[in-house]
């Protein structure tokens, strides 16, 4: 950063006006003190009576800036026009690691090696020290020693496949970096917050403490989630990185508005929601793509309960699926969406 995007920065900073997108999974939060409805829509404020991003994703930008949105519109537009000025794009190069050109075939494993022969035997991580060492390696760095160790590394790996399976999630990794860590979220399961645009802050993903607390308590709910309705299909053996695939999709799709939408702003967050409706229509013609009997009509009754909050919902939810062992139509559509994606460079 110059010295005029470090200052403009700072006021920015310190008119509240950097803030970052949180997408939350609110399971159930039962206090009625939480949700509010603005403008007839139902949303969420969290504990200082802020609109957090919950529920219904209806707001953006100005809409809840409060007092003084229009200074803080103005400076926004300031701090976006220099760093645009600041910052120069640079090409992107993996950083070199142990894990080579394989282009993330090696779905179980095959990462660690070990011995000096021509062709040391690769082992995987085996414990949540070593995972975090590999996942290091991509440039994101993960804490989950408040966490189960076993569903720590379940998660570990989870990170792992999504980033290194991806050449684009790869690359944007290596570039700005990702925290994925563990707390208590008093409710929620899990959160991913970012801004709307990544050279002013990293991608954040925090799990629940309490939620992942053990295996066991990880599979029943999956379970019961799933037969409620409120989540989608996942595998038994998936159940403990759920919510890690479901924030990873949050965080892939803030991937694709980055690169989608160069100039994207806070004050232009309009642009962001239109993207994500977009992204939503994009992977519904790939389930029409995949089973012709699948459209803009009957995709519902394959999609969970959370996934019809809003867009944003839509692509983890439809991640998560993809994830975790049970893909239906629609995960096996964002599937062959990321795949495209993926092609198109
Ligand atoms: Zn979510």
């Amino acid at each position: 950063m110059n010295w005029r995007v470090k200052a403009l920065w700072n006021l920015a900073e310190a008119f509240g006006v950097i803030r970052p997108v949180r997408d939350q999974t609110y399971p159930k939060d039962p206090n009625p003190e939480h949700w509010k409805t603005i403008n007839g829509s139902h949303v969420h404020m969290d504990k200082n009576g802020n609109y957090d991003g919950g529920a219904g994703g209806k707001f953006n930008g100005r809409h809840h800036y409060g007092p003084n949105w229009r200074q803080k519109a103005a400076l926004m537009n300031r701090l976006t026009a220099a760093l645009h000025k600041g910052i120069k794009p640079q090409n992107v190069v993996p950083k070199a690691t142990n894990q080579g050109n394989n282009g993330g075939k090696s779905r179980n494993g095959a990462i660690i090696n070990t011995g000096k022969g021509q062709n040391p035997k690769p082992r995987e991580p085996s414990s949540m020290g070593e995972w975090a060492t590999e996942l290091k390696k991509y440039g994101a760095d993960v804490n989950f020693s408040k966490i189960n160790d076993k569903v720590g590394m379940a998660n570990a790996k989870e990170i792992y496949e999504v980033i290194s399976e991806n050449p684009k999630i790869a690359n944007f990794i290596n570039k700005y970096g990702v925290i994925v860590d563990a707390k208590p979220l008093g409710g929620a399961h899990g959160v991913t917050s970012y801004y709307l645009n990544p050279t002013f802050g990293k991608i954040r993903i925090t799990l629940d403490q309490k939620s992942h607390d053990s295996i066991e308590a990880a599979e029943k709910r999956a379970d019961l989630y799933e037969k409620s309705g409120f989540k989608m299909p996942c595998d038994k053996a998936h159940a403990p990185h759920y919510t890690e695939s479901h924030e990873l999709g949050h965080m892939i799709e803030a991937i694709v508005c980055y690169e989608r939408l160069k100039n994207a702003t806070w004050v232009t967050s309009k642009e962001f929601k239109q993207e994500t409706n977009k992204i939503k229509r994009e992977i519904i013609k790939c389930a029409k793509d995949i089973d012709p009997n699948t459209n803009f009509r009957n995709y519902k009754q394959y999609l969970s309960d959370y996934g019809k909050t809003n867009p944003r919902e839509f692509f983890a939810e439809c991640y998560a699926n993809y994830r975790c062992g049970k893909a239906n139509i629609l995960g096996k559509a964002i599937g062959l969406w990321i795949e495209r994606w993926n092609k198109n460079v």
